[in-house]
C-alpha cells in the first residue's frame, strides 16, 4: 500500500526537497511559470491524485449518504503530509508554499469534497492564525498534535446574528481573576464535532467595536463549551457542522492569539488564505464533474452516436473547462502572490468567487448531460451539485466577494 501511493517515499522526498522550496519560495517566480509546475508540486499532485483515486473517490458516496467522518483518510493524509502543507517543518508541518497546498487541496476535493473541507480548515483557519499569530509556547502545544491527522482543530468566527458582517460579535470575553470568562454562541463551526482545539473570536471591548474582537486558542472538550446539534447539510455532509456554545466558559490569561483587540485583523488575514483554499475545494468538485460528464458522454450513445458526437454537448465541456482552467490560472496566481509576499486579498477573493461559480456551474452541466443518471444517487454528479453550493457561501459569500473585489480595485485607483 505504502509503495503504491509512494506514501513514504513521497514524504521522504517532500522532505528532501526542502531547500529546493527554501530557495524557490525566496525568489520571485513569474507567472509565467504557471504553464509547467515545478517538479516538488506535480509529484504533490500525482500523489495526492493517486490517493483520491484509490482511498476517496470509492468511499465518497458512501460517507456522504452516512454523514461518515473519514477518520482513517484524514490520518493517512496526516501522514502524507497533507493535513499541515503550510506549516514549517520544525513544527512538524511539510514546510510547502500556498500553491502546493492549493494542488493539493483541488486533488482531494476532486475525490471527496467533504475531506477537502476538513483538511481545508484544518491547514488554513486552525493552523494558519496559530502559525502566524501564536507565541513560542502556543506554536508548540497546538501546532504539533495537529499535523498527523490524528486531531483537527476549528475555527469559529460566525455567530446566529451575524456571519457576514463579522465585525457585530456578540460572544462575549469578560477579564476574570485568572484570565477571561466566555459567554456566546458560535454557529456553523466545521470540524466542531472532532475539533480537538480551536481559535475562537470574541469581544473583549465592546467601545471599540470590531477593534475590541480578540483572538482565543483553546482546547477542546473544556468546561463550559458545549457543542449544538450536527447540521444536516444539502452537501459537504461528510464533514460534521456544529455550534459552540460557551456559558462561563473560564480560560486562562494566555488563552489569548496575538493582542487585544488583534482578533477581527486574524480573521480577516486568515479568511484570505482560506479563500484559497476553498478555491482549490471549489476547483476539485467542478473537475470532478467534468471528469464524470466525459466520461459519461464518450459511453451513453443517442441517436446512434456517442453523446460526445453532439455539439450542443461539445460545447457544454467546453463551457465547463474554460471556467474550470480559468478559475484554476486564478487560484494558482493569488498563491503565488501569497507565496512571494505580496498582497493577495483581491486575488483570493476572485479566486474563491471564480472557481466557486465554476462549482456550481461545472456540477449543474454534468447532471444535465448525464440525463435521468445525473438525478439519481447511483451515480457522483448529484453529490457534485450537492456539495458545490456550499463554495459559494463560507468563508464569505459570493456577494462579500463582490464587495472584498471591488473595494480593493477601487483603492487601487487611488481616487
Ligand atoms: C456548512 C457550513 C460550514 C461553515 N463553517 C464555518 C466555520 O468553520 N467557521 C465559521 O466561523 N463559520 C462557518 N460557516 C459560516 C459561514 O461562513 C457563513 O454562513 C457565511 O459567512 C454567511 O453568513 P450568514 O450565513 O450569516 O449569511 P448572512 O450574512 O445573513 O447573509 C445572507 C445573505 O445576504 C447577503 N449579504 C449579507 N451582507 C451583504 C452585503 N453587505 N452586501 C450584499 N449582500 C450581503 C449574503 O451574501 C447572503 O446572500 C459555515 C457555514 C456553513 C453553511
Amino acid at each position: 500500500m505504502a509503495a503504491y501511493f509512494g506514501r513514504r517515499v513521497t514524504r521522504s522526498v517532500f522532505l528532501q526537497k526542502k531547500l529546493w522550496c527554501k530557495s524557490e519560495n525566496n525568489a520571485v517566480r513569474s507567472i509565467a511559470s504557471l504553464s509547467s509546475l515545478s517538479e516538488t508540486h506535480q509529484m504533490l499532485q500525482k500523489t495526492c491524485r493517486d490517493f483520491a483515486e484509490a482511498e476517496l473517490k470509492p468511499h465518497a458516496a458512501k460517507f456522504d449518504r452516512e454523514h461518515l467522518y473519514p477518520k482513517e483518510q484524514i490520518k493517512k493524509m496526516g501522514e502524507l503530509g497533507l493535513m499541515a502543507v503550510e506549516v514549517p517543518e520544525e513544527y512538524g508541518g511539510t514546510g510547502l508554499d500556498a500553491l502546493a497546498y492549493a494542488i493539493a487541496l483541488e486533488e482531494i476535493s476532486r475525490g471527496c469534497a467533504s475531506t477537502g473541507v476538513i483538511m481545508s480548515v484544518n491547514n488554513s483557519l486552525y493552523l494558519g492564525p496559530v502559525k502566524y499569530f501564536g507565541n513560542k509556547e502556543q506554536k508548540e502545544k497546538f501546532i504539533p498534535p495537529f499535523v498527523t491527522g490524528d486531531r483537527v482543530g476549528c475555527f469559529a468566527l460566525s455567530e446566529p446574528g451575524n456571519g457576514s458582517d463579522a465585525g457585530a460579535a456578540s460572544t462575549i470575553a469578560t477579564a476574570t481573576e485568572n484570565g477571561w470568562k466566555l459567554n456566546g454562541t458560535k454557529s456553523w463551526i466545521t470540524n466542531g464535532f472532532e475539533g480537538e482545539a480551536t481559535v475562537v473570536m470574541a469581544t473583549t471591548d465592546k467601545s471599540m467595536k470590531h477593534k475590541g474582537i480578540s483572538a482565543f486558542l483553546l482546547p477542546k472538550p473544556i468546561n463550559g463549551l458545549s457543542l449544538g446539534k450536527k447540521e444536516d447539510k444539502l452537501g459537504i455532509r461528510a464533514s460534521s457542522t456544529c455550534s459552540l456554545i460557551f456559558e462561563d466558559c473560564q480560560v486562562p490569561k494566555d488563552s489569548m492569539l496575538g493582542k487585544p483587540g488583534m482578533g477581527f485583523k486574524i480573521a480577516m488575514m486568515t479568511l484570505d488564505s482560506g479563500r484559497i483554499g476553498i478555491a482549490a475545494q471549489a476547483l476539485g468538485i467542478a473537475q470532478a464533474s467534468l471528469d464524470v460528464a466525459v466520461d459519461y458522454a464518450t459511453k451513453r450513445e443517442a441517436f446512434g452516436a456517442p453523446l460526445t458526437k453532439l455539439q450542443a454537448i461539445q460545447f457544454k465541456l467546453a463551457d465547463m473547462a474554460l471556467q474550470l482552467e480559468s478559475a484554476r490560472l486564478l487560484t494558482w496566481r493569488a498563491a503565488f502572490l501569497k507565496d512571494n509576499n505580496k498582497p493577495f486579498t483581491k486575488e483570493a477573493a476572485m479566486a474563491k468567487l471564480a472557481a466557486s461559480e465554476a462549482a456550481t456551474f461545472c456540477a449543474h452541466q454534468s447532471i444535465q448531460i448525464l440525463g435521468g443518471m445525473g438525478y439519481v444517487s447511483d451515480m457522483p454528479a448529484e453529490r457534485h451539485y450537492r456539495d458545490a453550493r456550499i463554495t459559494e457561501i463560507y468563508e464569505g459569500t459570493s456577494e462579500i466577494q463582490r464587495l472584498v473585489i471591488a473595494g480593493n480595485l477601487i483603492k487601487e485607483y487611488n481616487v
